[in-house]
C-alpha cells in the first residue's frame, strides 16, 4: 500500500478541476460529514464535484440539513470525475455498485480510519489513530488553505461527536479540534440531538421489542459473554434504517457482555451485522472473518439466510 500524507492529497486535489466523492453504503454520519465538508471546500474553489454513495437507501433527514447535501447525486446520476475521492470506507466492497467508477481510469484517494483498510487506492491516507475520517478531511483542507466557516466545520463536527460517541472515546486531539469547531459557529446542541438524541415515537416500541428479544450466552467468546439481538424487515413498520443503527449503543451497556451484536436485515435474507466489544475483544479479525472489517472496538460485515442461520455462524465464529 502506499501512503499518502494531507499535503500530498492536498496537493492532487489543489491541482484537480472535477472530483467524485464516494461515502459508504447505509452513510452514516462521519461518511457525509467527510464527504460534504471536502465538497463544500473544493467547490469554493471552483471545482466541480460530486457526491454519492452505493445503495438504494436515501439520506437519513438528519443528514439532508447539512450544508452541501445539494451535492449529493443518486448513484445511477454519478458522472465520474477525473478524480475520485473514497471517505470512511473500509472496504471496495462498503461502495458497492459505485466500485466501478473507482476502478476505472481515475486519479484514486482513499481517506479513511478503519483500521482494518487495506489501501485501495494509488494515494491512501488511512489514520487508525483518528477518531474520525472527518478529522483528516479537516487536516486536508487545512493544508489547501480552506476557510473553515461554520457550514465546513458542521460536517467534520458531525463526524466527530458521532464517531466519538458524544467525545466518551475521544482522544485529547479529538476534543480540541472540537473545540476548535465550535468556535468556528457549530451549534453543538443542536447538532448533538439531531444526530444522537432524535427518533420518531415508533422507534421506542421498536427498541423495545428488540431489546425484549435480545439474547444473552453467557459462555460465548471464552466466557467473556455476548449479548445480540435481531431486527428483521417486519419489525420496522414506518422506523427508517437509519434509526436502527443506533440500538447496538443501548443493547451494548450489558455490563455481563464484553461482546454486543445487532442482525439488520436490509432486505429480504440479507443481513447487516454491527458489532461492539469493550476491552478484551479485538473484533477486527471476528468481522474480517466474515468478510467485513471496521475498529477494535466497533466493527460489522454483511451476511444471508435466515436469521437463525446467520447468528449460528456467528456464535460458531467466536
Ligand atoms: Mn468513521
Amino acid at each position: 500500500m502506499k501512503s499518502a500524507t494531507p499535503q500530498d492529497i492536498a496537493q492532487v486535489l489543489g491541482d484537480a478541476t472535477a472530483v467524485t466523492i464516494l461515502c459508504h453504503v447505509r452513510p452514516d454520519p462521519d461518511t457525509i460529514g467527510s464527504g460534504l465538508a471536502l465538497a463544500l471546500g473544493l467547490s469554493r474553489r471552483g471545482v466541480d464535484v460530486e457526491v454519492s454513495f452505493p445503495g438504494a437507501e436515501t439520506l437519513p433527514r438528519s443528514l439532508t440539513a447539512l450544508a452541501g447535501a445539494d451535492l449529493v447525486v443518486p448513484a445511477g446520476e454519478v458522472v465520474g470525475h477525473p478524480v475520485v475521492v473514497s471517505v470512511d470506507a473500509a472496504t471496495l466492497g462498503r461502495l458497492g455498485d459505485l466500485v466501478c467508477r473507482l476502478l476505472l481510469e481515475k486519479k484514486k484517494i482513499v481517506i479513511d480510519h478503519h483500521v482494518s483498510n487495506t489501501g485501495f487506492g494509488e494515494y491512501n491516507l488511512i489514520d487508525p489513530a483518528a477518531d474520525c475520517t472527518s478529522i483528516l478531511i479537516l487536516e486536508i483542507l487545512d493544508a489547501l488553505g480552506t476557510d473553515i466557516d461554520s457550514d465546513i466545520a458542521t460536517c467534520v463536527y458531525a463526524g466527530l461527536i458521532t464517531d466519538t460517541g458524544s467525545f466518551k472515546w475521544a482522544r485529547p486531539e479529538s476534543l480540541r479540534i472540537g473545540a476548535r469547531l465550535l468556535d468556528a459557529g457549530v451549534d453543538g446542541a443542536a447538532w448533538s440531538r439531531a444526530l444522537l438524541d432524535s427518533h420518531p415515537v415508533a422507534w421506542l416500541s421498536l427498541v423495545s421489542r428488540v431489546l425484549g428479544g435480545a439474547r444473552f450466552d453467557a459462555a460465548a467468546c471464552g466466557g467473556h459473554g455476548v449479548i445480540y439481538a435481531v431486527v428483521s424487515l417486519d419489525m420496522l413498520g414506518p422506523v427508517g434504517w437509519a434509526d436502527i443503527e443506533s440500538i447496538i449503543d443501548v443493547l451494548r451497556v450489558a455490563e455481563e457482555a464484553e461482546v454486543a451484536a445487532v442482525f439488520k436485515e436490509t432486505a429480504p435474507s440479507k443481513w447487516a451485522v454491527s458489532l461492539r466489544a469493550k476491552d478484551k475483544i479485538d473484533l477486527v479479525p471476528l468481522a474480517g472473518a466474515h468478510g467485513g472489517g471496521g475498529h477494535r472496538r466497533a466493527a460489522g460485515y454483511s451476511d444471508s439466510g435466515t436469521a437463525q442461520d446467520v447468528i449460528d455462524r456467528f456464535l460458531r465464529s467466536l
